[in-house]
């Protein structure tokens, strides 16, 4: 298997023809790859959750061109849907994504709309929890009685449950303790190494993603 994703001469603008004009991307040229654990650092503002938004296609870019696997994901028939589901991407604020009446619930939402079986569903929701390090005791929680750390985790089970190639997390410790946050880059270590998922963080500073 050969993932890639890369992007050319990518800009992004908001507010375009508005006279209210900003510029979020400026020419942008990257390529990803199978199996990297990739950073992305820069200050608030500099752009990186719209860029993983432009990852996953959640946004199109204002000119330029990104290729999954070397197809314009703006082409004619190129299924977003698809890339959604191969790009997972878990948002700045983890509780915009958690929904659920339980954290077992919200893990599954994403596999059964696959249209899975549920032996399969329960499967890769169990599975997910325990590669995202989420104990079995915490299944029936509501998500939002969670601590930070934990609903970055469930986020990042939702995600692992649809089996993505590419895991992106937009600024995942920022909000942690620097104990949760270690802990938090170890188990995400794990899923690239083992998993061989492609993981992309963004940061404020290399050294949150690599100490
Ligand atoms: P980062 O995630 O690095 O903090 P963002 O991608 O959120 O950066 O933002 C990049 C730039 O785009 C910033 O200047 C920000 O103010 C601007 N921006 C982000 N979202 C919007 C929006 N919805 N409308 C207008 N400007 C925005
Ligand atoms: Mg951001």
């Amino acid at each position: 298997m050969n993932m890639s994703i890369r992007l050319e001469n990518v800009n992004y603008i908001y507010g375009e023809g508005t006279g209210q004009e900003k510029w979020a991307l400026k020419n942008i040229n990257l390529t990803l790859h199978d199996n990297e654990f990739v950073g992305i650092v820069g200050h608030t503002g500099s752009g990186k959750s719209t860029l993983t938004q432009l990852l996953n296609g959640l946004e199109k870019p204002s000119s330029g061109q990104i290729f999954y696997n070397e197809q314009d994901i703006q082409g004619e028939g190129f299924s977003k849907k698809e890339l959604r589901q191969k790009v997972g991407l878990v948002f700045q604020y983890p509780e915009h994504q958690l929904f659920e009446v339980s954290v077992i619930k919200d893990v599954e939402f994403g596999p059964r709309n696959l249209g899975l079986n549920n032996l399969e569903i329960e499967k890769r929701s169990f599975d997910a929890l325990k590669q995202a390090g989420i104990s079995d005791d915490l299944l029936d929680v509501a998500p939002f009685a969670l601590s930070g750390g934990q609903k970055r985790r469930v986020a990042i089970a939702g995600v692992l449950a649809m089996q993505p190639e590419v895991l992106i997390l937009d600024e995942p410790t920022s909000q942690l303790d620097p104990i949760a946050a270690s802990d938090f880059l170890n188990t995400v270590r794990k899923i690239n190494t083992e998993l061989g998922t492609t993981v992309i963080i963004t940061e404020h500073r290399l050294e949150d993603i690599f100490p």
